[in-house]
């Protein structure tokens, strides 16, 4: 991944915190702040916890990264973008995973009733048990019989 060049494609000057994060988030999908901040900090020590939240919000805003915000959930962020991907998110332990969009564009339902407005998105979640938990509250059904 040539991560200097996406930053000057979007107009940002190339820093070491901005290289850093844009790589976590490649490697890391979904991570939340301070899984990222933990992650940069490997790699560069001595970046400060608002160096890397304002250069989330700078990669967010230009499009380079997307915020999700699970409901019950940190913020967390990813680097596939632009593609209008829902995710399924579990209720136990809060695993994400991608899931394409049925229609592969949004807004990918149509309102029963778009109130006048001039619909552009419609956001997505799927809940349940991701396969580790529904294994894990399985069996533990069955030791109780
Ligand atoms: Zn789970
Ligand atoms: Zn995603």
């Amino acid at each position: 991944m040539d991560y200097e060049r996406m930053l000057r494609e979007v107009a940002l000057r190339v820093t070491r915190p901005r290289v850093a994060v844009l790589s976590a988030v490649h490697d890391h999908p979904h991570a939340d702040t301070d899984s990222i901040i933990g992650i940069v900090r490997e790699g560069l020590g001595g970046v400060s916890h608002q160096a890397v939240y304002d250069v989330l919000r700078a990669l967010t805003a230009t499009g380079l990264l997307r915020r999700i915000e699970p409901p019950g959930s940190a913020a967390r962020y990813e680097a596939r973008v632009g593609d209008n991907h829902h995710h399924v998110v579990c209720r136990l332990c809060g695993a994400i995973a991608d899931v394409d969009c049925a229609v592969g564009a949004a807004p990918c339902l149509t309102p029963s009733d778009d109130h006048g407005f001039t619909i552009d998105e419609a956001e997505v979640i799927y809940r349940g048990l991701c396969p580790a938990c529904h294994t894990a509250t399985s069996s533990r059904k069955d030791s109780r019989v």
